[in-house]
């Protein structure tokens, strides 16, 4: 038999296998040897059967036979491998020690798996390796020893078993994470028996696993839902899962509210295989917000009364919160002061422009908003009270008002809350109460007054000043003895009747002043002036009129110039230093200063006397009309209680300013500045500018 002869195993043609052509079949070969090759040669086509790749070496470890597997899976031609140590199927670095792993099989050979717990790896003709199994089985051909070896691919294996490794470690790990969930997290079989129980749900229900595993969950738990449980059911056999809330009971007997998602586990065919529940406690937080929503029906409870009382007051009112000054509330009154309706929670500034109102102050200035008497009080934290101001709506009707403002105590307006609860920053911040008063009515009935009394005053000036004047001339016209001469009861009531006729004008002459400037029809008449003889002329006048004062005059200038109505100047003097005198009843030193502040262009008078001193509660408002100390009426002195006021009125008319200090009992000291413009300084000689 020729070494190509083939053998006819009756199978197809592609398991037929040639003899390997290195290994030649000599006529002159011993008859040992051709009895070898035809054994190979009938062994060749059956192993081809087998899926496996199949090898035949010899002890010395040469491949004398490969089925077709075998070079597919190594890339290599059948040629290629017969003849060659099996080394060649391994990767370079591990020929060496595979000698040694030979040589000990061969010791001892016997049907194994090759290289048990060790990676065998092959390498391919074109140099890839993989990874493989191999089973070595002794064979004897003619009585030689030979080994066959069958190698399985398991890249395949492998690669799956590598997956599922990396699976089971996610596994592992989501069991880490589900027991660390502060949810409880359970799974229920199909018959609702706990299959899985984190340790959330033990540290939520109670019960441990051991314990919880194998009951009925809705059993179990005793579970209230919020719609019937086969509502529930239906929508997670439809849906796949459910969500919502459900009451369920500890072990303790404890009922907690969880918020509940559910998910419906199917198998392989598709049959509800588990159902996995997440339930997270949020029983204190619906107890919170029950509570919130109790504090805020109650607060909405209180805002209704409130609105309800407010709305019956005659004056507007504004409860603004915050620095914005959001309102909370406001009356009736409110919308018609504003001439439209408020909306809660809108900003006050806003809502007024919003609606084309504005504000004034009494003399027609428009009020910036950071002035609003609201966001004074507000940013201050202090009342503001008293603010005369004037509304103009947008229809261009005017309404004065007096604003007070009033911050509130705003934890006063809260009801009594739990500790832990807070109705959010909002509740914090400050409430301020607004009240505008429509004083329209007032203002006109003050109107009429005033009309009333610079008419009566003007009517009465005239025939005062006569009478006053004819009984000043009788008294000096006797005096001197021309004509008849008075008796003296006679002489004592015309000296009754000049005193009582010149008091009378001087009140109506300050009465009108009163009412002229109120008309806004008081001018001044200004012209340069010089301060220093002014007063000093002023002071001698007034030394005349008493003897029990001395009143004494300091001043380092010799002329301080100014550009004022010097008849109203005499008149704020002769009122200052006339009250000091009136009201040093025991007499003493009256001392007027006048000083020129450079820097500030100002003459600054000051008239301190040592008489009985003004109440602290009338010194707020000393300077307002008819104001008067108790002190001096219980003292029976009479006065008007408008001289300060004019003074007031005539020296800020001027740029200046007035303010006293005083203490009852010991006396007290005026003050008053002046502007001096520069033109005036520089022309001291006094001539017209
Ligand atoms: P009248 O003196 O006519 O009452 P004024 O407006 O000048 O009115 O003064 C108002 C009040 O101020 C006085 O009634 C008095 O109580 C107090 N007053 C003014 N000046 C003095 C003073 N020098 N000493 C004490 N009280 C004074």
């Amino acid at each position: 038999m020729s070494m190509m002869d083939r053998h006819d195993t009756g199978h197809s043609p592609e398991n037929q296998r040639a003899l390997p052509g290195k290994m030649p079949i000599q006529p002159d070969s011993d008859s040992l040897m051709i009895s070898f090759l035809l054994t190979l040669n009938i062994l060749a086509p059956f192993l081809e059967y087998p899926p496996d790749a199949l090898i035949v070496i010899d002890s010395a470890g040469t491949i004398i036979l490969v089925n077709t597997q075998m070079e597919t899976l190594f890339g290599y031609d059948h040629d290629e491998l017969i003849g060659r140590p099996v080394d060649l199927l391994l990767p370079e670095h591990l020929r060496t020690a595979h000698v040694a792993h030979w040589t000990h099989y061969m010791q001892a050979p016997r049907a194994r798996p090759m290289g048990i717990g060790l990676d065998l790896v092959g390498q391919r003709k074109d140099g890839s390796r993989f990874f493989v199994e191999i089973s070595l089985r002794p064979i004897r051909i003619e009585h030689t020893l030979h080994v066959i070896g069958a190698i399985r691919d398991m890249t395949a294996q492998r690669e799956a078993e590598r997956e599922r490794m990396l699976i089971s470690r996610r596994l592992r790990q989501q069991d880490k994470l589900l027991s660390m969930s502060h949810d409880a997290i359970l799974v229920r079989d199909s018959a609702d028996h706990i299959v899985s129980w984190n340790e959330g749900a033990e540290h939520l229900y109670g019960w441990t696993e051991e314990e919880a595993v194998g009951n009925i969950t809705h059993t179990l738990l005793q579970a209230r839902f919020p719609i019937s449980r086969e509502a529930v059911d239906y929508t997670l056999e439809q849906h796949g899962q459910w969500e919502g809330e459900l009451t369920h009971t500890c072990q303790d007997g404890r009922q907690v509210i969880v918020e509940s998602r559910q998910a419906l586990v199917r198998d392989e065919q598709g049959f509800p295989a588990a159902i996995l529940e997440i339930n997270r406690d949020v029983t204190e937080r619906r107890r919170l917000e029950r509570l919130e929503r109790e504090a805020r029906a109650e607060i909405d409870a209180r805002l209704h009364v409130l609105q309800v009382i407010l709305d019956h007051l005659p004056s507007s009112v504004f409860l603004v919160q915050g620095p914005q000054l959001r309102i909370l509330l406001a009356n009736q009154a409110a919308t018609e002061i504003w001439g439209a309706p408020w909306s809660r929670g809108q900003p006050e500034e806003e809502f007024i422009q919003q609606h084309g109102a504005s504000l004034y102050t009494p003399t027609g200035q428009p009020l910036p908003l950071e002035d609003m008497t609201g966001r004074r009080a507000m940013d201050s934290g202090k009342p503001v009270l008293n603010c005369q101001l004037v509304i103009r709506q947008s229809d261009g009707a005017s309404i004065p008002v007096i604003v007070d403002a009033i911050p509130l105590e705003h934890r006063s307006l809260l009801p009594s809350l739990p500790q832990e609860m807070t109705l959010g920053p909002a509740s914090a911040e400050r409430v301020v109460l607004v009240v505008y008063r429509n004083v329209r009515a007032l203002k006109e009935a003050e109107e009429l007054k005033d009309q009333f009394i610079s008419l009566a005053t003007h009517e009465l000036r005239t025939p005062v000043t006569i009478i006053a004047g004819y009984a000043d001339r009788l008294l000096s016209r006797a005096a001197q003895e021309k004509g008849h001469a008075l008796d003296e009861w006679q002489r004592e009531k015309v000296q009754q009747m000049k005193h009582a006729s010149w008091h009378l004008a001087n009140l109506t002459g300050e009465l009108l002043d009163v009412t002229r400037m109120q008309a806004g029809q008081f001018q001044l008449e200004r012209r340069p002036t010089d301060l220093v003889a002014l007063t000093r002329q002023e002071i001698e006048r007034l030394q005349a009129t008493t003897d029990k004062h001395q009143l004494a005059f300091h001043t380092t200038v010799a002329q301080l110039w100014a550009l004022v109505d010097a008849f109203r100047i005499e008149q704020i003097l002769s009122n200052l230093l006339s009250n000091a005198i009136k009201y040093s009843p025991g007499g003493g030193l009256i001392e007027v200063t006048l000083e020129e502040h450079k820097d500030t262009h100002e003459a600054h008078f000051r008239i301190r006397d040592q008489g009985m001193g003004i109440p602290h509660a009338q010194q707020a408002h000393l300077f307002g009309r008819f104001v008067r100390g108790e002190n001096v009426r219980i003292a029976g002195i009479r006065g008007t209680g408008l001289g300060l006021y004019l003074c007031r009125e005539l020296i800020e008319r001027h740029g200046g300013h007035i303010s006293f200090e005083s203490e009852e009992g010991v006396g007290s000291t005026f003050f008053f500045s002046l502007p001096c413009t520069e033109a005036v300084y520089r022309n001291s000689s006094g001539k017209a500018l």
